[in-house]
């Protein structure tokens, strides 16, 4: 070996999705010049992406995970400018920007002047159509609602029914949260997933009077779908564009790691794999869901292990189906829906794909796509493809008037993918971060800790990769301290 070979320093990333990627080419970019640094990714799959994946089949582009990045928060868009593909990236189609959401069997937009989980003004709640009248009068007591003085954590759920009655829960905020978090709104984590209600109700003492100042009586409905973009070959162009910048060479695939060891002799770390090879290394990151890193951990730091173990995954079934446009009553004039639990129903939102993106379906095709699982519906991961097709069809038959039967219909499921942030997760991070940042050379990212969003993995794994890069760079390697 020659002498740059054996001083070289070696950093390994565990785990190809989003997270593992962009810290893989951060620390890429950060060492591009110095031949003294080697970064290596290791990914169990035959691809990179992880849940992130597109193909096309007859003229259709589906996307079997993630659709769309949200602008709104710019760490995505700022690492496609530095990838060079920041003009690529498209809009959604502007003519369809709302969406609908079921209410009583019925497809009913989501009225003007709702933001997420609650009314903008009295006003937007008068005529909305999503709530009984005494839903309504129990929304409007809102301002009148004192803060609450306990600031300890609490669950969506309890905020919401709180300050706004359960009405609100089960047509709007629920809904809207499961959208993204597939979690129970009674365990999700009120400031890891929206401290914002939080501040509105601690700065305003109401979550009503907070937002009427912050739109100022300009109309808002729902999320604001000019923020969110794809590329017109989809969203894997991403993460297609990240692996061929980082190299074939540096991106191992089918290489699952299945245990972790560190040499306090040498302070080298040993990863083995699916194959029986090992590689060592200086600093390794796991970018693999909270779950399997416990797994790899347990024998280094059985705390740490504990504690990520308690990250609750739950399971996603993404349905992608192809219909002649002829075959659809229902005006597909949005860019989806969504569907609350009390509706109970199969899914829990349907992305109109075709309303959504230009360059989805051939002409007069038109492709949907429905989302199942999560705490909502957990047995549909278990169910067989052809069930899983009849339960969405019924639905999809009655709440948008389908006549025909699909052209085609793709099932992905997506198995202990989405970390539920529950009751506590930010308490549970920062505990995660303590024990981690004690053992030199091992650095965590992923969807598990800071933001589940594509745009959160990017930061999260830009400042691990930060944190890599300082301490590689200040060599100040201690020995392992006792871990645990
Ligand atoms: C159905 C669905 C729709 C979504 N929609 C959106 C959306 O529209 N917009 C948005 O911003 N976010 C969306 N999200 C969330 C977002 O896509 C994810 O949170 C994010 O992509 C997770 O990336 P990750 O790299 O942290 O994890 P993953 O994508 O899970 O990647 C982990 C990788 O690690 C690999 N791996 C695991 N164990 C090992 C091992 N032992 N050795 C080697 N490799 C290993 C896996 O094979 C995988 O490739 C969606 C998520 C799902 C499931």
């Amino acid at each position: 070996m020659s002498e740059l070979e054996d001083s070289k320093k070696k950093i390994v990333v565990v785990g190809g999705g989003i997270s593992g990627l962009s810290a893989a080419y951060f620390l890429g970019e950060a060492f591009r010049h110095d031949p003294k640094f080697e970064i290596k990714l290791f990914e169990g799959d035959s691809s990179t992406g992880g849940v992130i994946r597109t193909t096309k089949k007859e003229g259709f582009l589906l996307e079997h995970g993630p659709d769309s990045i949200v602008s709104i928060k710019p760490w995505a868009v700022e690492l496609c400018r530095k990838l060079g593909i920041e003009s690529e990236l498209i809009d959604t189609m502007a003519e369809n920007r709302h969406s609908y959401i079921v209410y009583k069997g019925n497809l009913t937009p989501i009225p003007n002047g709702m933001y997420m989980l609650a009314p903008t003004s009295l006003k937007s709640l008068a005529f909305s159509p999503i709530f009984s009248l005494k839903g309504r009068l129990r929304m409007a007591l809102e301002p009148l609602i004192s803060r609450r003085a306990n600031t300890e954590d609490e669950s969506l759920a309890s905020f919401v029914v709180r300050r706004l009655g359960r009405e609100a829960l089960e047509r709007l905020a629920q809904p809207m949260a499961a959208g993204v978090y597939m979690c129970d709104p009674w365990k999700l984590s009120l400031k890891a997933t929206f401290p914002q209600f939080l501040q509105m109700e601690q700065e305003h003492g109401s979550i009503i009077k907070a937002l009427g100042k912050m739109f100022n009586g300009n109309s808002v409905r729902g999320p604001r779908y000019s923020l969110f973009k794809s590329f017109r070959g989809g969203i894997e162009y991403l993460t297609k564009t990240l692996t061929d910048k980082i190299t074939q060479q540096n991106c191992v695939l089918n290489k699952t790691a299945t245990r972790l060891d560190y040499n306090s002799n040498s302070k080298k770390w040993n990863l083995t794999f699916n194959d029986k090879s090992i590689y060592e290394s200086d600093a390794v990151c796991l970018a693999v869901p909270a779950w399997k890193a416990a797994e790899l951990l347990r024998s280094i730091n059985a705390r740490l292990a504990s504690e990520l173990e308690t990250i609750r995954y739950s399971s996603a079934v993404v349905v992608n189906m192809a219909f002649k446009s002829e075959d659809i009553d229902h005006r597909l004039d949005a860019m989806g829906m969504v569907i609350p639990k009390i509706e109970k129903r199969s899914m829990v939102a349907c992305t109109f794909c075709t309303s959504k993106f230009e360059g989805r379906a051939p002409d007069k095709k038109v492709l949907l796509r429905a989302f199942l699982g999560g705490d909502f519906n957990p047995d549909a991961f278990e169910k067989k493809d052809t069930e899983l097709v009849q339960e969405v069809l019924t639905d999809l038959k009655k709440l948008l008037k389908i006549k025909g039967s699909p052209i085609f219909y793709d099932v992905t499921r997506h198995s202990k993918v989405m970390p539920c942030y529950e009751i506590g997760h930010l308490e549970k991070v920062e505990r995660i971060k303590n024990l981690q940042c004690r053992i030199a050379g091992l650095y965590l990212t992923g969807n598990a800790y800071e933001g589940v969003g594509i745009p959160d993995c990017i930061h999260t794994s830009q400042k691990t990769s930060e944190s890599i890069i300082s301490s590689l760079t200040d060599i100040q390697y201690q020995s392992l301290k006792s871990f645990s």
